[in-house]
Order: C-alpha cells, then sequence, then structure tokens
C-alpha cells in the first residue's frame, strides 16, 4: 500500500481573485481591479476556465510609471471607461499585490473621483483591500462582502427577511439554497448569489454583465433583516459580524449543510428565524437533487464537469473553510 500524505499548506489563490468572484454575484457589479493588467487578465482566466462561463473583470492597467508616480490618474480614467462600457450599479475594487505594495490608498481615490465627477450619474463604489502577499481568496471573498455590507446596507425598517452569507459554494449550491428558501416561505436573500451569472444559458447576444446576482436594493435593505446567517468558520473579516456592529442586525453562524448534523443545524437556524417548518423529506430540493441541475439551457452540465484532476485523479475537493469543516465532522 502506498505511504498516504496528508495535504498541510492548501492550494490557495490571489486574494483579489475571491473578492472578484463575490462582487460578480452582485447584480449590475463589476469587479474592478487596482493593478497591473495582469492580475485580472489571470483571474478571468482562472474563472472563465473553472466555470466555462465569460467574465469581465476591469483593471486600471498600471504601468510602470503609475507604480512609480502612483495609479489615481489610471483608476479614475478606468472607472470611467467601465461607467461608458457596462453602466454597472456598483464598482467592486479589489486592490492587488502592487498597489498594496506602493501604499496606495484607495478610499482617498474614489473619493477624490466622486468630488470631481459630481456632474455625472455615478454607480456606488466599494473598495476592499486584497493584498495577496497577506491572504488567500477566501480572505479576499470576506474582504468584498465586508465592503459591499459597509458601503451599500443602509438603516432601514425590519422587514421580516433572512439574509443568508452562503460562503464560498458553487452556483449549483446557491440554486438550492435559494430553491429551499422559496419552499420553506422565506424571504431569503442570498449574498452573494452567482447561480445565474456563473452557470447560465447561452445568450441570444453578448452582454457586458451577465444578468443575476443579488439585487442592490436587497442590499441596501439587508440591515432590516432578522438575522444574518453566515455559513462556515466565522472569519475575520466576517460581513455578517460587521452588519451586526454598524447597523445592529444579529448575526447567526451555522455549518454549511453537509451531513446529517450539520443539516439539522442549518434547518434549525431558519426554521426558527422563519417561524416555519422544514419541507417534508421526500421534498425533492430538501434531498438536494436539483442541486446537481444546471440552469436551463446551460452550457455546461455542472461545475463538477470542470474540476481539476489532481495528481492525475478526479478529486472532489471542499471549496475552503465553508464548506471543509462540514465534511470533516
Ligand atoms: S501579483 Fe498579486 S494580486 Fe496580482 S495576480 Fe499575482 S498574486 Fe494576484
Amino acid at each position: 500500500m502506498s505511504e498516504y500524505v496528508s495535504t498541510i499548506n492548501a492550494c490557495k489563490m490571489c486574494m483579489p481573485i475571491g473578492a472578484a468572484l463575490a462582487f460578480r454575484g452582485i447584480d449590475g457589479c463589476i469587479p474592478y481591479i487596482h493593478g497591473s493588467q495582469g492580475c485580472a487578465t489571470y483571474m478571468r482566466r482562472y474563472i472563465i476556465s473553472h466555470f466555462r462561463e465569460p467574465i469581465d473583470i476591469a483593471s486600471s492597467s498600471m504601468d510602470e510609471k503609475a507604480a512609480v508616480h502612483g495609479g489615481g490618474p489610471n483608476f479614475k480614467k478606468g472607472i470611467l471607461n467601465v461607467m461608458r462600457k457596462y453602466n454597472p450599479q456598483l464598482v467592486g475594487v479589489a486592490t492587488t499585490c502592487l498597489t498594496e505594495t506602493i501604499g496606495e490608498d484607495v478610499p482617498r481615490l474614489v473619493q477624490e473621483f466622486r468630488e470631481e465627477f459630481a456632474d455625472l450619474p455615478l454607480p456606488e463604489i466599494v473598495t476592499a483591500s486584497t493584498p495577496s502577499y497577506s491572504g488567500t481568496h477566501i480572505d479576499g471573498w470576506h474582504a468584498a462582502l465586508q465592503a459591499v455590507v459597509n458601503g451599500v446596507a443602509q438603516p432601514v425598517d425590519s422587514h421580516g427577511g433572512v439574509t443568508l452569507m452562503p460562503g464560498f459554494l458553487s452556483p449549483a449550491d446557491h440554486r438550492w439554497f435559494k430553491e429551499l428558501g422559496a419552499r420553506m416561505g422565506l424571504t431569503l436573500t442570498l449574498l452573494p448569489d452567482f447561480s445565474d451569472v456563473l452557470d447560465g444559458p447561452t445568450w441570444e447576444t453578448y452582454q457586458p454583465l451577465a444578468p443575476g446576482g443579488t439585487p442592490m436594493e436587497a442590499i441596501r435593505r439587508m440591515a432590516g433583516a432578522r438575522a444574518t446567517v453566515e455559513l462556515g468558520v466565522p472569519h475575520r473579516l466576517s460581513p455578517a459580524q460587521s452588519l451586526e456592529q454598524r447597523l445592529g442586525t444579529p448575526a447567526r453562524f451555522t455549518d454549511t449543510p453537509i451531513g446529517l448534523r450539520a443539516t439539522d443545524r442549518f434547518l434549525g437556524v431558519l426554521t426558527e428565524l422563519g417561524g416555519c417548518v422544514v419541507p417534508r423529506p421526500a421534498d425533492q430540493a430538501l434531498r438536494g437533487e436539483d442541486r446537481l441541475q444546471p440552469a436551463a439551457g446551460s452550457r455546461v452540465p455542472h461545475q463538477s464537469s470542470s474540476i481539476r484532476v489532481l495528481r492525475g485523479r478526479p478529486t472532489t475537493r471542499p471549496s475552503g473553510p465553508t464548506s471543509s469543516r462540514s465534511m470533516l465532522r
């Protein structure tokens, strides 16, 4: 029998790629990488090859001159280009190794941009600090969502809904959560939600931004939810905790529903918050059968078709801490 060697330092990707994925789960949001073109190209290429779906990631395309004198002019010109080309509702800015190393003050650049172009109908702009040498794609994911929650959510009256932050899972999982919420009679807002964006039907005509994602209005009203439920291991950049600290929405943490105990805990939280019952066990959504079904007309049967081969063997892998705790318990 061959000797088993466990992986201690798991494969990790660059921090802004996690931020870009989280941003793309919001309706009308364009991820904008403040750094060199190569970073954005790498992220586009990686995401497209994994999900087999088109995705645009904008870049401020910093060159040597900008690296020495600061990337402010590139940053502002890039946002204007993005507004012209994509007409976004939200620009999700993520920094890179380069801009963090030269100490770029991105919130100040955004402030200057808003003042300089106050006469234009500007989109909302949020910024996430994502130096790749200090974190993984999971840290970038949380940094982006924390920036969105801090920048977009407003104080509103209670509306009785529930916000679910599913963590770093697949489009099929996102679709399953929405279906489950609907069958339980819950007003469930998923943040982010790339079930359509990264697993959608073939288009008749090209669309600059794939339709789908969490509506901006739902994020603005997120503070009025009964609670924000975050799945997986609580993270130091938890958006649910940020929302609780800033606007008082209770944060709840529970496991990703994999396995009986974790699923019981997860459903227990939803039924308690929603005052509803779990769909009957024979229900297709609860059994998770349609978790494997693609959106109607999807080009690929499921994300798993593009899952990588590890050392010559097809592999099933947890998507980081979001699902690994439930899988390993
Ligand atoms: S330079 Fe940094 S931010 Fe850019 S792709 Fe490489 S690791 Fe990611």
